[in-house]
């Protein structure tokens, strides 16, 4: 059978097929074995939650480029009004949210000759996760702030691009056997993930032995906790390989992202903690990679820029021509590894301990850590101390086993609680 470029775009669910029961990867594949020649060709509509922060922009700019795959349906943003009100005149999406609703006349002002809803506030935010008209909704927003939203489009039957992680990090339980139940699909945005369900295509049967997570080591790579102790935010800031927004550009000179990222491969992929390894590969060429039952790893490599995750997340499973630089063997004579140091950079190991302890200490390790972040931020405390506020935070509030989605909101407000009183 051949494919026109045209039936790649259309996607809406109708199998579920024999993959319903397996892991969410496979899971999350099933829904795209697509009648292509039977349906009508379509735009995928997207809704952007997050448009203005580094993913969102990104992802605006992979939609501007394929005008006949894709439809913007809804944009959001917190404090951004005058960015947001710029893409909503460009890209005349249906709605326009700003979640801080002292930002809502400003916004709403700016749009009112046009045809577009403007809304405000945190449950606006979720309205533009479960529209009618959408079929996937991109949450690129940063930190907890995503977790509503993100079960409310799951609720709704979206299928989710994922990059903001610690939804998954906070409640990966919840999110993914609501996943499961309403038969939605999660498709990877953070580029390791998208390596790994890129590695994993046409490979649904084939249990993975392991996977292979690779870390740039960001700024601090090799650095001693004698140097970390005076680093200033504006170091830490410069990450030599991304270039993102501040919060996982400080997790990724901490580590943290990589821990974070530890618990979000385990949720997507269904593995134990012992099937997921980290090594440090400063080039950030390859994105991460699986091995197989038969000792065979399958890695995908690339140039460092998110635009083509986004994009995969966006036209799964088929990949769509684009003119991002290519990558050149020739420049990169040497791709290099190293083990993490676990020691220096503690909060790689905290999350590891995090995960296997489970229950409601992946949600303390993540808010006790926007906390530190945003208190690093403001140079409230050292680069290192970020880790000890963690450490503390996990270690004093009560531990919950199987925790239900209240308890993750309580857990989320005493970390909070604690790591600022720890800080102050
Ligand atoms: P940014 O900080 O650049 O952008 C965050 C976006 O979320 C902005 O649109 C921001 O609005 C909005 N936002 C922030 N807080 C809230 C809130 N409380 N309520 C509603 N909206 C909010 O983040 P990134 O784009 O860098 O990251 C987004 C997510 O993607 C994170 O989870 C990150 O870990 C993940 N990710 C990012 C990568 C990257 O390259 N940047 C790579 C892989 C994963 P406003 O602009 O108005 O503040």
């Amino acid at each position: 059978m051949t494919r026109s470029p045209q039936t790649r775009t259309f996607q809406k669910f109708e199998t579920f097929g024999k993959f319903g029961s397996a892991n969410l990867y496979s899971f999350a594949a099933a829904f795209y074995f697509l009648k292509e020649e039977t349906h009508p060709i379509l735009k995928k509509k997207i809704s952007i939650l997050g448009s203005t922060g580094s993913i969102g922009t990104q992802a605006l700019e992979v939609i501007e480029a394929n005008p006949d795959h894709f439809e913007l349906e809804a944009i959001t943003a917190n404090e951004n009004a005058d960015l947001l009100i710029k893409q909503a005149i460009q890209f005349k999406p249906n709605l326009v949210v700003i979640a801080n609703e002292d930002k809502y006349q400003k916004v709403f002002d700016a749009l009112d000759l046009l045809d577009i809803k403007v809304y405000a506030g945190e449950n606006a935010l979720c309205h533009a996760a479960e529209l009618e008209e959408v079929d996937v909704v991109l949450t690129a927003l940063v930190g907890y702030a995503g977790l509503k939203p993100t079960l409310r489009a799951i609720e709704a039957g979206k299928a989710i691009a994922l990059a903001n992680k610690e939804t998954l990090v906070v409640a990966g339980e919840l999110v993914t056997t609501l996943a499961k139940k309403k038969r939605v699909p999660i498709l990877p945005v953070d580029s390791e993930h998208s390596a790994i369900f890129q590695c994993l295509a046409g490979e649904y049967s084939n249990p993975i032995e392991k996977i292979i997570l690779t870390a740039s080591g960001g700024p601090f790579r090799g650095k001693d906790k004698g140097f970390l102790t005076d680093v200033k935010k504006e170091q830490a800031l410069k990450h030599p390989n991304w270039d993102m927004g501040a919060k996982i550009t400080i997790d990724s000179a901490s580590l943290m992202n990589k821990g974070l990222e530890v618990i979000e491969a385990k949720w997507l992929f269904d593995l134990t903690n012992d099937q997921i390894e980290v090594v440090v590969h400063p080039q950030s060429i390859i994105h991460s990679m699986v091995q197989f039952e038969d000792g065979s790893i399958k890695a995908q490599m690339g140039l460092p820029d998110m635009k083509l995750p986004i994009q995969y997340a966006l036209t799964y499973p088929g990949r769509l021509k684009n003119n991002f630089p290519r990558f050149n063997f020739m420049d990169y004579p040497e791709l290099t590894f190293e083990k993490p140091d676990l020691n220096t950079f503690k909060n790689l190991a905290l999350s590891f301990e995090a995960l296997k302890k489970g229950g409601n200490q992946p949600c303390i390790l993540n808010a006790a850590n926007e906390i530190a972040v945003s208190k690093f931020l403001e140079d409230r405390i050292g680069f290192l101390e970020m880790s000890d506020v963690v450490e503390s935070c996990l270690n004093k509030i009560s531990f919950i086993s199987t925790p239900n989605f209240d308890d993750y909101v309580e857990t989320d407000k005493e970390t909070r609680i604690l790591a600022t009183e720890l800080i102050n």
